[in-house]
């Protein structure tokens, strides 16, 4: 069931970089495994998929340790509290939805000198919502400036997530609006190489406008009952 989800997904991507002239391979799959157990991340390791995003430290931190021994990348794509940077930075490889200044320096600070540089992207909040996190497009560029010369830290590019939208082209209005505001950060001098956007009721539309990153819950492990 698992790897039959997850061989369809790969198809779909495949179809969608080639239906939008992406390059093969060029989009990967981030598996979000928020309130599912231990054994499901296991059946979806089994079925080859290696980038795990979480959405809170606490459900996340006995996952992380339970499968210590497999080869598992983890992303953290919650709303990051200033309480729990420490713990963000101690057990993530990458960031995904950094929205000020101020955690993302605590972030940097507490990263520890063993590990590589923490991965992050800027968060957007591309359809200007009330009620959603992530940077006003007004303030990015001098964000991304910001975190982009921190140590400690590597920026790699935008998050979003979109209010919901039921057409395709109406998806992908908003996905392009992402991407425009990628290309101009690129413009400014900024190198990076990522735009996470895209989930189970959106991912084909954010590839046709250069997602590298798609992260995907019910689509892999079917509807979430908690
Ligand atoms: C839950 C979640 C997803 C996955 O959503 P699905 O619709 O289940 O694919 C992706 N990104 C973020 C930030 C999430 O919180």
């Amino acid at each position: 069931m698992m790897l039959q989800n997850i061989t369809n997904i790969w198809q779909r991507i495949h179809d969608a970089e080639q239906e939008f002239d992406r390059t093969s391979g060029s989009v990967d799959l981030l598996a979000v495994s928020k309130t599912r157990a231990v054994e499901e991340i296991k059946s979806a390791l089994d079925a080859g998929v290696h980038r795990f995003g979480e959405n809170y430290v606490q459900e996340a931190l006995p996952k992380i340790q339970a499968l210590a021994d497999e080869d598992i990348e983890w992303h953290f794509i919650g709303n990051i509290q200033s309480n729990k940077t420490q713990q963000i930075a101690e057990n993530f490889s990458w960031v995904h939805a950094v929205s000020n200044l101020n955690t993302v320096g605590r972030l940097s600070m507490q990263r520890p000198a063993d590990l590589p540089p923490l991965n992050v992207c800027i968060q957007v909040n591309i359809s200007e919502e009330a009620s959603k996190s992530g940077t006003t497009v007004t303030a990015l560029s001098e964000l991304a400036g910001e975190v982009a010369r921190l140590p400690n830290i590597k920026l790699r590019g935008l998050m979003v997530i979109p209010e919901i939208c039921h057409t395709f082209s109406a998806q992908r209005a908003i996905f392009q609006k992402a991407r425009q505001l990628y290309q101009k950060l690129v413009r400014e001098g900024l190198q990076l190489d990522t735009l996470s956007m895209g989930m189970s009721g959106d991912f084909e539309a954010a590839i046709a406008e250069g997602a590298t990153i798609v992260r995907l819950g019910t689509a892999i492990f079917g509807p979430r009952t908690k």
